[in-house]
């Protein structure tokens, strides 16, 4: 599909170590595209950091891995071109909520004035911790009226607020919560960790699935027109298989449950997503990197 240029004028971003496999650097937004984003945040991770290296070493092992996946049978260098706009500007201070909210703007200032449906831009964010996907839940849910949120985590996420943090990792589903309407409905699936009032709610709201084949289902049934998007905690998977991530919950799900959900999905009419929680640091071997640098891959194929 031809792409054209839609908005020229962006914030100045960070330049990347490198860009994630076929992607092309822009400074612009483009029609019918995805559009790469990095956002290398930690201030709020009350246990282990180290994501905010997330975006850079994502990008710099992907260098590494076949474009080609023999899930989806397609290669990144066969679906429309992405862009790779670079990292957003976290702030410096003192003050972690100060930082985030610095980015989060930009990322606003990006993409709020953009019709995203009209235009069909997509964007992908790399985290980061989970807090940084307030600011592309909010711009989907803002222009969406009938999103599906697909949440995959180890974690609910629905406390309000935590450590003194209203906008806090542990909170983002709760503050996504806060710009639901009518219309928008949550998929949560992986979740194994949290507090009683957490899994009343999600069980009272229906939103947690419990099996494996009860959430494939859903997702299976979601009408095909339906914008879906998705927020991926990577501590989704079993720390045996990931364990670069600051706060593992043992009992997670394999790879193989991660690609019969993407066959699926990219059925559907996916239209975003964010990838957060690896801290590079915390799985010295780097085999974290390559599993979140094929779970990028994965996906862009998908959101094609
Ligand atoms: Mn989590
Ligand atoms: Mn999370």
């Amino acid at each position: 599909m031809k792409q054209e240029i839609i908005k020229e004028s962006l914030p100045k971003l960070l330049r990347p170590k490198e860009y994630y496999l076929n992607a092309i650097e822009s400074k612009s937004i483009y029609s019918n595209a995805t559009h790469i984003i990095g956002f290398g945040f930690d201030g709020t991770a009350c246990f282990r950091k180290g994501t905010k290296e997330g975006p850079d070493a994502l990008r710099v092992i992907s260098d590494g891995i076949e474009d080609y996946s023999p899930y989806l049978k397609q290669g990144t260098d066969e679906i429309n071109q992405f862009y790779d706009l670079g990292n957003l500007n976290v702030g410096s201070t003192e003050d972690a909520d100060t930082n985030w909210k610095m980015a989060t703007d930009e990322y606003f200032e990006i993409f709020s004035d953009i019709d995203l449906k009209k235009n069909k831009v997509k964007t992908l964010t790399l985290g980061g911790e989970h807090s940084i996907s307030f600011a592309p839940l909010k711009t989907y849910l803002d222009q969406y009226e009938d999103l599906v949120v697909i949440h995959l985590d180890a974690h609910a996420d629905l406390r309000d607020g935590y450590l003194g943090h209203h906008y806090s990792h542990a909170s983002i589903i709760r503050r996504a919560l806060d710009h639901f309407k009518e219309g928008h409905e949550l998929i949560q699936y992986g979740i194994r960790s949290g507090t009683k009032e957490e899994f009343e709610w999600m069980h009272e709201n229906k939103t947690i699935k419990l099996s494996r084949n009860e959430f494939l289902e859903a997702v299976k049934n979601i009408n095909k027109d339906r914008p879906v998007y998705l927020t991926f905690d990577l501590d989704y998977f079993d720390p045996s298989f990931f364990p670069g991530t600051g706060t593992p919950e043992p009992g997670g799900e394999d790879f193989h449950s991660f690609i019969s959900f993407v066959k699926i999905l990219m059925e559907k009419n996916f239209v975003g997503c964010d990838v957060v929680e690896l801290s590079p640091v915390i799985d010295p071997t780097g085999n974290s990197d390559v599993f979140a640098a094929k779970i990028v891959r994965e996906l862009l194929i998908a959101l094609n």
